[in-house]
Order: C-alpha cells, then sequence, then structure tokens
C-alpha cells in the first residue's frame, strides 16, 4: 500500500499504544493494571446522559451549523465570563472534536511551512505530530524538575529566531501536572506579544487545579489582545466526556472563521447530540468537579508520597492527574531507557506506564493517578518492588 512520505513522519500516540498492549495482554489472560490512563475514572454525570437520549428522542439528529450550534458556543463564552472574567460571546468560539481537533484546527490555520512553534518539554505527545502536519517545525524548549518543569523567559528568548510563530503553552501540564500562576502566564504573554509570537494556551485540564494553587488562564489576557491568542479548552478531563468529543476555543473571531473553514472541510459539526449534552453540562451542575477533585487530591498526595520514598525527584502538581518522577536512576542494563523500563514493568508486574521519551523526557516516566487508591496502591508497590529491586 503507497502510503504519504507525510504520513510516514509521524509517530502513532504512544499513550493509544501503550494502553494498546495494556489490552493485548489482558486478552492473554493476565492480569494488567493501568496507569496509562489519561482519562478520570468517574462516569459522565446522569444529567448529561440525560440530555444527550432526549435529544435523540427529538429527532436532533441532523447536521449543525460548523462551528456549533449558537446556545453551545454562547454557553462556552459564558464559561470564560464566569470563571476568569473575560467579556466575550459566542462568535469567538468553536466546538471542536476534542480538546485534539481544536489544537489541530489552530496549527493548521495559523502555521505556514519553514515556521517555528515553540513547544516547552516535557510536552503532550501530539503536539510535534500535529506541527509536522502543517510543515512547521518544532522547537522544544526544555524545562527542569528542579524549576517545576516551567518555562521561564530566558529558556524562551535562547530559543526565539525570527521564523518563531507560536509557542504553546500548556497548563495544567499533561504529563507533569504542574501549572503556571497567572501572574507567569501573564509575563509570558507579554513577552510573546512583544516578539509578535501567537500564543495558543492549551487549558483543557483548568477544571483539575489542586488548593492552594488556583484555576489560572489567559482567558482575560486574550480580552485585552485577542489577536494574540487563543485558549483551547474541552469537556473531556472536566466532566469525563472523553469519549463524547466535545473541545472549544476561544479566539478572534477572524481566527474562528479560519477554523471553521477547516472544519466545515474536514469534519463538519461534531455531533449534534453530543452538543445538547455539552450544554447541559456546561449550564448545569459542577458537583462532579467537586468530586473528582477530592479524589485526586488524596491519590496524588498519595501516589506521591510513595513515589518520593523510592528517592525519586519528583515536582508535586498542582493539576490534572499525572506524576512524572525522574527515574533514569533506576534504569538497567537489561531496561537503560524510559521504554524499555516501562516494557519491563508491564511484562514483569502487569503495570502499564507511559514511557518519558513519549513526552520529550528520557528520564521520566508519566503515571497516571485516575485509579482507585487501592489500585494505585497496589500497583506502585509492584512498580516499587521492579524500581528497587525487591
Ligand atoms: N491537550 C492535552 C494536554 C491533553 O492531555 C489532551 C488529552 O489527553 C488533549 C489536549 C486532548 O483532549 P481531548 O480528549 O478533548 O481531545
Amino acid at each position: 500500500m503507497r502510503t504519504s512520505e507525510r504520513l510516514a513522519q509521524i509517530k502513532p500516540s504512544a499513550t493509544l499504544a501503550v494502553n494498546a498492549k495494556a489490552q493485548e495482554l489482558r486478552a492473554q489472560g493476565r492480569e494488567i493494571i493501568s496507569l496509562a490512563v489519561g482519562q478520570p475514572d468517574f462516569g459522565t454525570p446522569q444529567h448529561v446522559c440525560d440530555a444527550a437520549k432526549a435529544a435523540m428522542d427529538d429527532g436532533f439528529t441532523r447536521y449543525t451549523p460548523v462551528p456549533g450550534i449558537p446556545e453551545l458556543r454562547d454557553a462556552v463564552a459564558n464559561y470564560y465570563t464566569k470563571f476568569y472574567g473575560a467579556k466575550t460571546c459566542g462568535d469567538n468560539t468553536i466546538i471542536s472534536n476534542g480538546g485534539k481537533q481544536v489544537l489541530y484546527n489552530l496549527l493548521m490555520a495559523l502555521v505556514n511551512p519553514g515556521e517555528e512553534i515553540l513547544i516547552p518539554a516535557p510536552y503532550w505527545v501530539s503536539y510535534p505530530a500535529m506541527v509536522q502536519f502543517t510543515e512547521g517545525v518544532s522547537v522544544f524548549v526544555p524545562t527542569t524538575a528542579e524549576e517545576d518543569y516551567l518555562v521561564t523567559l530566558e529558556g524562551l528568548e535562547a530559543v526565539r529566531t525570527d521564523k518563531t510563530r507560536v509557542l504553546i503553552l500548556n497548563s495544567p501540564s499533561n504529563p507533569t501536572g504542574c501549572c503556571y500562576t497567572q501572574a507567569q502566564l501573564e509575563a509570558i504573554a507579554q513577552w510573546a506579544r512583544e516578539h509578535d509570537i501567537f500564543i495558543i494556551s492549551d487549558e483543557v485540564y483548568d477544571r483539575l487545579v489542586y488548593a492552594p494553587a488556583e484555576p489560572a488562564s489567559l482567558a482575560k489576557v486574550w480580552e485585552a489582545h485577542p489577536e494574540t491568542i487563543a485558549i483551547v479548552g474541552a469537556l473531556s478531563k472536566s466532566f469525563c466526556m472523553t469519549g463524547w468529543r466535545v473541545g472549544y476555543a476561544l479566539a478572534h473571531e477572524e481566527l474562528v472563521k479560519a477554523m471553521s473553514k477547516i472544519q466545515g472541510q474536514s469534519t463538519s459539526n461534531i455531533n449534534s447530540i453530543t452538543q445538547k449534552a455539552a450544554l447541559a453540562a456546561l449550564n448545569g451542575s459542577w458537583d462532579i468537579v467537586d468530586e473528582m477533585k477530592k479524589s485526586f487530591v488524596r491519590r496524588r498526595d498519595l501516589a506521591y508520597e510513595i513515589i518520593t520514598g523510592w528517592g525519586a525527584e519528583c515536582p508535586k502538581p498542582d493539576g490534572a492527574f499525572y506524576l512524572f518522577p525522574v527515574l533514569d536512576k533506576f534504569y538497567t542494563e537489561d531496561a537503560p531507557d524510559s521504554a524499555a523500563m516501562c516494557t519491563k514493568i508491564l511484562e514483569e508486574v502487569g503495570v502499564a506506564l507511559v514511557p518519558g521519551s513519549a513526552f520529550g523526557d528520557d528520564k521520566c516516566i508519566r503515571f497516571s493517578y485516575a485509579v482507585d487508591d487501592e489500585t494505585l496502591k497496589d500497583a506502585l508497590s509492584k512498580v516499587g518492588s521492579v524500581l528497587l529491586g525487591k
């Protein structure tokens, strides 16, 4: 089969690959615990499911406007007003198939071949692959565990060139869980503005931030400088709706039109029924978020204590549901890198993890704590036995 040269350069998603391997072992009868999951272990709230059922019963099953039904776009605009005080309206929003399609549309709308995209590393797995689709060039901005995996203005300045077009920020971060403060985000936005660099702010975990840290967003800065920033959000993580595929952007009206053009020639509107469910989520009770946050804080603390108890360096994250410890001192001759160590752990004790190399840092391994407390304890004790050789 002859496929395009473009395709040959695109790596498959490492997180999806790990989950597939875990499924394969399960099918062979092995008991596998997955700490590789990128989704909450809670169900979609009942009122959201009920809204979807009602939409089907009401025959709301036809094409909708490409960027989404107006009431949902308004609800997204209201979200940014309610939580971040940004005055905006539905015309500045677009609804897409998850945060993923929002990011893809944005990069396709913004980047010319050869232009450089700054990506702080460690990074979410799909950014570099999406940049490849645009024929742009990914430029990684290294960060370290000691600085909580956050970029500094000096770090950004060191890699800036005349070709720099976009900076992708992600807070809270996947894979590290680390968060920028509001002041840090604003300082970076000012630096980017001064150098005519557009910011894509991936805030898909913005509801999952743990006190005393507070959710931070560039939404308010966007209101003042709408041509310089786009905010990416999604209901996937905050409303346990990963399979429904609903993401959104807050962006300049012209950029929204550009993204609609791309979406209109590729997928059109997202599922009509999902749009009604999303509306119920945004306009209804947010109790699920508080419930999840309580569990995630408890599990983060539990996992953090065990992992640092191994003597591993690991910033204590304020958001999302991941820990990204530095574990290279435990790599061995038969498992000399993060991928080999993850394979060894999966084969020896049946725990699936994602190698740090997938996120641009081979010294680390990503642990998701989106599993119940007992499973988490059991899995970590098994991983510890491999790493510490006991
Ligand atoms: N951005 C980050 C940082 C993510 O972790 C994910 C999903 O894992 C996405 C975007 C995409 O989210 P969605 O499932 O809504 O497409």
